[in-house]
């Protein structure tokens, strides 16, 4: 049984007043939810403040990105190294909005992966197709060849990869910020696709690994998501920015049986 995990994805949103509120909501309404992992990834400028209110509680912290590069003359770029500096548990890698705005192809999202593991640091890869390759009927071709450039790594990296528990997101880009998820047998589908895929370099980390879904979850749907075989949890991307709705969905993590109900 897989422990879900719960993600959420502050992208360009905050400021140092809204983050005290909000983490201290957060902290209040989910202390005592222990039957699953909690995140929330926020932007880097507000990774110091993160550590400070979050060290010692049951929500850990990351990055929405890490650089390609190990160190150097790289302008605006930020290190796995500074973020480890920061206690980052983890760090997103390859969202489809850094896939869109910066052109970043699967090899480059696969050394951000190993200079995370690298570090320490558990990447949460996503992957996904966009609304015209989904019509197109080349949802499955695409994802695999994101996936693949993980699953081809070394073998140093692929084992580091599992001993700090890498996730993968599959978030279907036509779902993203829309108002309109994936149903849950077109995301089980696909992460049951995913999980095959990993099984073919490695079925014991395949059957550990969390692939969680994003886009948009809300506390409207995250029962149906929730309670299929292959999704282990969810990266939030609007519903994360309120305790209300992020409470709620974690909550439901914790104990899918109350969707039975
Ligand atoms: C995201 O961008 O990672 C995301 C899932 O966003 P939303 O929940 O707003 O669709």
């Amino acid at each position: 049984m897989r422990r879900k995990l719960v993600v959420g994805n502050w992208k360009m949103n905050g400021s140092i007043a809204k983050n005290k509120a909000l983490i201290n909501q957060l902290l209040a309404r989910l202390q005592n939810f222990d039957a699953a992992d909690f995140a929330l990834c926020l932007p880097y400028t507000y990774l110091f403040q993160a550590q400070q209110l979050l060290t010692g509680t049951n929500i850990a912290w990351g990055s929405q990105n890490i650089s390609q590069f190990e160190s150097g003359a790289y302008t605006s770029s930020i290190s796995a190294e500074m973020l480890k500096d920061f206690n980052c548990k983890y760090a997103i890698i390859g969202h489809s909005e850094r896939r869109t705005i910066s052109h970043e192809s699967n090899e480059k999202a696969a050394v951000r992966v190993t200079r995370a593991v690298n570090a320490g640091i558990t990447p949460i890869y996503c992957v996904g197709e966009t609304k015209l390759e989904r019509e197109s009927g080349i949802a499955k071709k695409i994802v695999e060849a994101q996936v693949l450039a993980i699953c081809n790594l070394d073998h140093t990296t692929f084992e580091r990869a599992k001993n700090v528990n890498m996730v993968i997101a599959y978030e279907p880009v036509w779902a993203i910020g829309t108002g309109r998820a994936a149903t849950p047998d077109e995301a089980q589908e696909m992460h049951h696709f995913i999980r095959v895929l990993i099984a073919l370099r490695d079925e014991e980390f395949a059957n550990r690994i969390r692939i969680i879904y994003g886009g948009s979850l809300t506390p409207n749907n995250v029962c149906n998501l929730l309670t299929m075989p292959d999704i282990d949890g969810g990266l939030i991307g609007r519903s994360a920015l309120t305790a209300d709705d992020f409470s709620k969905i974690c909550e439901i993590a914790c104990d899918t049986t109350q969707c039975l109900i």
